[in-house]
């Protein structure tokens, strides 16, 4: 190994794809990303372009290795990350899709969810994946494929087509076809796999009716996953880590001991509790979900998802055109002292955990006369804490304890009223690393465990470090608890009646 060996992880998410090369102490030396196109073809329908998301996710990690020659020349391996759940069916031979990418996001299984819920499945498939009957997940997306495209059903049975997560298929493709595996936390969200016995289940496969045919190899996070060809990159190269994005972010911010949460603000928001060694699903409409599997050895954590967190800022910022920057958002809200009684729900897209509710809509509730563009503001921020406030109720109620800290990342932590307030919301300090890209920085140490750049997970844990930490104490007990009480008051208001 070089002396100063580098890391190259690939970090594909919803709207771009990235490549960072990494230091050996999580140093960023390069970092090129290519924001990636979604299609809306029909109302609730997302979709990308498969072929896209690879020739994309090969530009920008060729970019990132011509941009610091010197460093590229010492890099050990490569680890990827990705968004989870999106669903691509391609031709084994070809290696062309036979449909676009479904993006986690797309709701047109909802009503095949819903019969199959019906049909008293839910319970099932709870108990075998960890996971809520939803759209979100790969499954139904890929019996949608099998019944819409056609043909694509009998060539499936005849072993011709292969399905992948977007790991999987950037791994496929990196080695020229050579390799058709995944990670475990990848096949997690499936809603094909038993988390509990780590295995392809038959049982499912046949409530989903799909193929077994279809599916890769499950492997561990660090595996010799395959070899990313010459041809690509200039030489082979080994791609030694995988993970899905929450996960990577969780193994990237080192919560490796039970009770540790992270909690990532971006677009949306997800909250992870490793939960140790031992399966248990939640009474509280959480997930359940592999958090890492090493040396055969699972993980596994609770994860609450919040759809949106960011985008609400955004909304503001385009849709009401409050301010013109995000970062805007920060002095708006601190030029009032409170948010007065109003409340901002961002049920955009519906609720997500712990209501789940895709009938919900998004409210502002409480304004007066005197209301201002800043009461709004703030209480969009507000709305961060109040939904992981609700996530951290539901954590704790399942597990019994609270963490002793956050470690919080994503976008949105650049403000630091968000991280003040959270604080104050949830009782708990709040982190921040000093290293913010912690979904790449996962996959990286993912790459480095199977490349031995890193002796273990101790090394890992010695290495983070906190760049900012925000206590609790911006709220009194009294005020805290009145503030919660009306956060809940107006999500009540914003849920369908019969809910
Ligand atoms: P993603 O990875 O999901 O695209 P990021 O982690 O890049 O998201 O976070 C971007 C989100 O954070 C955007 O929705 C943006 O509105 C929000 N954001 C970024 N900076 C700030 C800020 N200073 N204050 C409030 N919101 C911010």
């Amino acid at each position: 190994m070089p002396t100063n060996p580098t890391l190259l992880a690939i970090d594909q998410g919803t709207t771009s794809s990235r490549a960072i090369l990494f230091s050996r102490d999580s140093r960023i030396i390069a970092l090129k990303q290519k924001e990636l196109t979604l299609y809306y073809p029909e109302k609730g329908w997302v979709e990308q372009d498969a072929v896209a998301i690879w020739k994309d996710t090969l530009r920008v990690c060729r970019a990132a290795l011509r941009s610091a020659p010197d460093e590229a020349a010492c890099l050990a391996a490569i680890g990827i990350t990705n968004q989870r759940e999106t669903t691509i069916l391609w031709d084994r031979r070809t290696g062309q899709p036979v449909y676009n990418a479904i993006v986690w996001q797309d709701r047109r299984t909802a009503a095949a969810c819903e019969r199959l819920r019906a049909a008293g499945h839910e319970e099932k498939v709870r108990a075998k994946t960890g996971l809520l009957l939803d759209p979100y997940f790969s499954a139904t997306k890929i019996a949608w494929i099998l019944e819409n495209v056609p043909g694509v059903r009998e060539r499936a049975e005849r072993g011709d087509i292969a399905f992948g997560t977007v790991d999987c298929w950037l791994l496929w493709n990196l080695t020229g076809g050579a390799v058709h595996a995944t990670d475990a936390t990848n096949a997690a969200r499936t809603m094909l796999f038993n988390i509990r016995n780590q295995s392809w289940d038959e049982e499912l496969l046949k409530i989903f009716n799909i193929p077994g045919t279809l599916l890769p190899e499950v492997r561990d996070n660090v595996a010799p996953f395959g070899t990313a060809r010459k041809k690509f990159l200039g030489r082979d190269i080994v791609v030694g880590g995988m993970a899905g994005d929450q996960q990577a972010a969780l193994i990237g911010q080192a919560c490796f001991e039970k009770g540790m949460v992270k909690s990532t603000y971006g677009t949306g928001c997800f909250a992870l509790m490793n939960i140790g060694g031992e399966f248990r699903l939640s009474d509280n409409r959480l997930l359940t979900t592999q958090a890492y599997r090493f040396n055969g050895q699972t993980t596994y954590a609770l994860e609450g998802s919040i759809f949106v967190a960011g985008a609400a800022i955004q909304w503001l910022r385009d849709g009401l055109k409050l301010f013109r920057r995000a970062a805007d958002s920060e002095a708006l809200a601190l030029s009032v002292e409170s948010s007065k009684g109003v409340y901002f729900v961002p049920a955009f897209t519906g609720l997500g955990a712990p209501y789940w509710e895709p009938q919900a809509r998004a409210a502002i509730s409480g304004l007066t006369r005197d209301s201002t563009a800043a009461h709004i503001v703030r209480a969009a921020l507000e709305a961060q804490a109040f939904q992981t406030r609700d996530l951290m109720e539901a954590m704790k109620a399942d597990a019994g304890g609270v963490p002793p800290v956050i470690r919080a990342d994503g976008g949105l932590v650049a403000n630091e009223f968000v991280c003040r307030f959270l604080a104050a919301m949830l009782d708990i300090p709040v982190e921040i690393p000093a290293v913010a890209e912690t979904t790449a920085l996962g996959a990286a140490y993912l790459a480095g465990l199977q490349a031995g750049v890193y002796a273990g997970l101790g090394e890992i844990r010695n290495g983070w470090r906190c760049a900012r930490r925000y206590e609790p104490e911006m709220l009194k007990p009294g005020e805290r608890e009145a503030l919660y009480d009306g956060w809940k008051k107006a999500v009540k208001a914003v849920l369908p009646i019969s809910a």
